[in-house]
């Protein structure tokens, strides 16, 4: 095989990343097999040898974008010999044909649950004319590619890590392509649960974010099997609360959250390990979607909107102090102003502490996109968005109103984006608070450590606060760049 010019040197990437948490970590896996296989991170696209583009087909207009920023790579590519692109993810897994077709510069088109093959399939493609395309239809069972947890790693901060305990989904809400394209639902084995974050911990790692598509399933695919094979003790367990306990208990993890929950498999007992772990957050993410039966019927949601409601109310009942997010989409196929009104009840009775809301878009692929013929028009779904909005912001600036004269504990994330002089953090309800160190406190309050603050003043996205005293210090080890001689 050539070698590529930059080889005898280490070789540098870039990783790009559309969308959500999933391929967040997706992309730490493909940085931490890079890694691996001897490359180094690059500032940016310029000085880089490999780019890779980690893709999302949940955003709008995710083909476009990602056609667009292939252009741009093309004049890339050709000014450096040996220089890779590499297309992976959820648009990747879905047009596999299409990228190679249509951006024939491309070296790897790699999908889903091909993660794991990300250094071989770039070694491949260096002596391969046309993009390697690569798309496995499932997770390969008996193999790391099930859960590419078990891979290298590459964190984007050192303080808190995503942890994988579920990969696709067996729902199938009419709006949503991940069913398609990160296929069945299959739960990681619970003792790599736990162990990988007992491995985090000593890593210095405090705060852990539990990651699957439908976390309270957690489990149901391990009891089948189990019972399958003849075992009936298998029968209630494991359990997404037994899961949070272990890894709540886990000695040196001060806070453990997760995402995303699916309101239809809500539970009691995932309310009293909230409750009962000392670690798990006071925070839940509950997403709605519609307010209205009748949609959330044409959605596939599996639960209505009173009994959606009544969990809440036993959430809350149950941890207290619970700060409650959701995400709501206006204007789904077919919905009326009556529909409407209904999300507007829903969403104002459920006083949210935050909501992510969404004007609805067809996704190719999807159930929803082929119900043209109830596509509400775009301005009509804009006032609804524009209305749904005040509701939830004045649920949210009354919540963040609340706490002020509270002191809260935050984990120190680091300087403010706007002022360096001021540092940001999160408090365990997940919500974001600025505040001015004391200047005696300035080093030791770094990235990843504990302060408690009492909250001064707040806007509907933040809280202003003052310190009162610092709490922990970060556990993880400071990575001093050294120079090469
Ligand atoms: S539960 Fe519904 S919205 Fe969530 S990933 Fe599965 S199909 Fe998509």
């Amino acid at each position: 095989m050539t070698e590529l010019p930059g080889d005898a040197d280490h070789r540098k990437y870039v990783v790009h990343t559309y969308g959500c948490q999933m391929n967040e970590h997706d992309s730490e896996r493909i940085a931490g097999l890079l890694e691996a296989d001897g490359l180094v991170r690059a500032e940016s696209d310029a000085d880089a040898d490999v780019v890779v583009l980690n893709t999302c087909c949940i955003r709008e207009n995710a083909d476009n974008k990602l056609y667009g920023n292939l252009g741009h790579l093309k004049t890339w590519k050709a000014k450096k010999d040996g220089r890779q692109i590499v297309v992976s993810g959820c648009l990747a897994q879905k047009d596999q044909d299409k990228v190679a077709e249509r951006a024939g510069h491309v070296d790897v088109v790699m999908g889903t649950h091909n993660v794991h093959r990300a250094a071989e399939l770039l070694e491949a493609a260096k002596s391969s004319d046309a993009p390697i395309t690569e798309i496995l239809e499932a997770a390969v069972v008996d193999d790391h590619a099930m859960f590419p947890s078990a891979l290298p790693v590459q964190r984007e901060k050192a303080y808190n890590s995503w942890v994988t305990i579920q990969i696709g989904c067996d729902n199938n809400c009419a709006f949503c392509i991940v069913p398609a394209v990160r296929g069945e639902e299959m739960s990681r084995p619970y003792a790599d649960i736990v162990t990988e974050v007992e491995e985090l911990a000593r890593d210095g790692v405090t705060e852990v974010t539990l990651l699957g598509q439908n976390v309270n399933s957690y489990g149901r695919d391990l009891q089948l099997a189990a019972r399958q094979a003849g075992d009936e003790s298998a029968k209630l367990r494991p359990l997404f609360s037994d899961l949070l306990r272990d890894v709540g208990a886990v000695e040196g993890i001060r806070r453990v959250r997760y995402t995303s929950p699916h309101p239809k498999d809500m539970r009691p007992d995932t309310f009293a390990a909230m409750t009962e772990t000392a670690a798990v957050c006071e925070h839940l993410h509950y997403p709605l979607q519609s307010g209205s039966d009748r949609v959330l019927a044409l959605m596939h949601r599996g639960y209505t909107a009173d009994r959606y409601l009544t969990r809440l109310a036993e959430a809350r009942a149950t941890i207290p102090d619970l700060a409650v997010s959701t995400d709501i989409i206006v204007g789904f196929p077919g919905e009326t102003d009556d529909d409407f009104e209904r999300t507007l009840e829903v969403a104002a009775a459920a006083e949210y502490d935050y909501a992510y809301t969404f004007i609805f878009s067809p996704r190719e692929g999807t159930e929803a996109a082929d119900m043209q013929a109830d596509f509400v028009d775009p301005k009509v779904a804009s006032e609804r968005f524009d209305r749904l909005r005040v509701v939830v912001e004045r649920s949210a600036v009354a919540k963040h109103q609340a706490r002020v004269g509270l002191v809260e504990e935050v984990l120190v994330e680091g300087p403010s984006k706007k002022d360096p002089s001021v540092l940001s953090g999160r408090t365990r309800q997940n919500k974001l608070v600025h505040f001015a160190p004391p200047a005696d406190m300035a080093r030791r309050l770094r990235t990843g450590s504990y302060a408690n603050v009492e909250v001064t003043s707040a806007a509907s996205h933040h809280l202003i606060g003052e310190f009162v005293e610092h709490v922990a210090d970060a556990s993880h080890t400071v990575r001093i760049p050294v120079a090469s001689l």
